[in-house]
């Protein structure tokens, strides 16, 4: 079959604030081919320049956009789709955005191929099974330590066994402040769930004040701390790992969501000192990157985890990448109360099965469907115009 249009479309909540939820907005990219199909796939990045990176004009040789390296192409194979990724990715060589655009084409394209073959897309990318995972709920912390607890309270209604706390006022007040954050997560909760801490970047460099909080967190039985530090700082995350290790402190260092290219991951994996490395299919360009990623975190003993803020899109496409490993058994799952969480992809959705776990579909393609009378509703209308040539205008879905 062969490619035949890119779809783009740019949805938002009709507020959007500056809480760190990423289930505010989206770009999902849809791909149709010449026999009739289409697949889907979702960014998490901004969508606008993201749409950019599709149709804008030609720099140079290495400024070429998506739409150009795709559209027209033949995609009848596994092989087909490692080698349009790369072509785009060569098209692409110095755009900066690339990377997080292209997810969206790269998930489409397995999403697609997949209902060609009819198989599911864990097994085209050269997994032999799926095996289950325990889902972990995803929020943010409250705005206190009462909030907090209501918010782990919650959590344990609906019936999770591991949640993860991030961001909101973690890293802003004292260390005891802190404390009482996770704390109240940790009562709420109860001592059997797992529960992990992402800091969101808070400590930037400062290897001191992150050391500080893994040995306390410790204490309340948190199973890793998650981006203390800013993605960039390896060396520093090196020398957190190390203290941490040295003194026998049990929790574990956790990142990666940062890494928006595939290099970048490799970086963290071998020289940060991790133990889980975390990765968003949306950011880092797709399936296709995210596997390679998968691989080397096995090759190397460090635990993948997937990065999901967003769709179950996102949380289908996340999850068949690391699907035939059996020791990456945890898998970050959004629960917030966003339309564009659940309602992207309803009815259809990746859910936890009887014994509260969940698996990457086994139905052809990423196995979930976009629904399109939410696509419309919360659609925005965007026009991309260069000299009153229309490069781009929205379309109904
Ligand atoms: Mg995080």
């Amino acid at each position: 079959m062969k490619i035949e249009a890119i779809d783009l479309f740019y949805v938002a909540l009709p507020e959007i604030t500056r809480t760190a939820d990423g289930s505010q907005d989206s770009l999902v990219v849809r791909i149709r081919t010449d026999n009739g199909l289409e697949g889907w796939g979702e960014c998490d990045a901004s969508p606008l320049i993201s749409m950019a990176a599709y149709v804008m004009p030609m720099s140079h040789s290495n400024v070429i956009n998506i739409n150009e390296a795709l559209i027209g192409e033949t995609l009848d194979s596994p092989e087909d789709v490692i080698r349009l990724r790369n072509k785009a990715g060569e098209y692409g060589l110095d755009i900066q955005q690339l990377d997080h655009a292209v997810a969206g084409a790269d998930i489409a394209m397995w999403d697609v191929l997949g209902k060609h073959l009819a198989e599911p897309v864990w097994k085209l990318i050269g997994h032999e099974a799926s095996y289950r995972k325990l889902p972990y709920a995803s929020v943010l912390f409250g705005d206190d330590p009462a909030e907090t607890r209501k918010i782990a309270d919650s959590i344990v209604g609906r019936d999770f066994r591991a949640a993860k706390f991030g961001w909101g006022p973690m890293g802003r007040g004292s260390l005891e402040d802190d404390i009482a954050l996770v704390q109240a997560a940790r009562d709420g909760l109860g001592f059997d769930a797992k529960l992990m801490v992402d800091a969101g970047v808070i400590w930037g460099d400062n290897v001191d004040a992150a050391y500080k909080r893994a040995v306390a967190f410790a204490d309340l039985g948190v199973t890793w701390l998650e981006e203390p530090l800013r993605t960039e700082e390896v060396g520093a995350y090196k020398a957190l790992s190390d203290r941490v290790r040295e003194n026998g402190v049990k929790i574990g260092i956790a990142g990666g969501e940062g890494a928006d290219f595939y290099r970048a991951a490799d970086d963290m994996m071998t020289n940060a000192g991790l133990d889980f490395v975390q990765i968003d299919v949306g950011r880092i360009g797709g399936i296709t990157e995210s596997k390679r990623v998968a691989d080397r975190a096995h090759e190397l003993g460090i635990q993948y985890v997937n990065h999901t803020f967003k769709s179950h899109l996102s949380v289908a496409s996340a999850i068949h990448v690391f699907a035939g490993y059996e020791e990456f058994d945890l898998t970050e799952y959004p629960v917030g109360e966003s339309p564009l969480i659940l309602g992207l992809t309803a009815p259809t959705g990746v859910f936890r099965d009887s014994n509260g776990l969940i698996a990457a579909p086994d139905t052809p393609g990423l196995g979930v469907e976009v629904n399109l009378d939410t696509l419309r509703q919360y659609q925005r209308q965007v026009k991309i115009e260069v000299d009153g040539e229309v490069l781009f205008e929205s379309q109904e879905p």
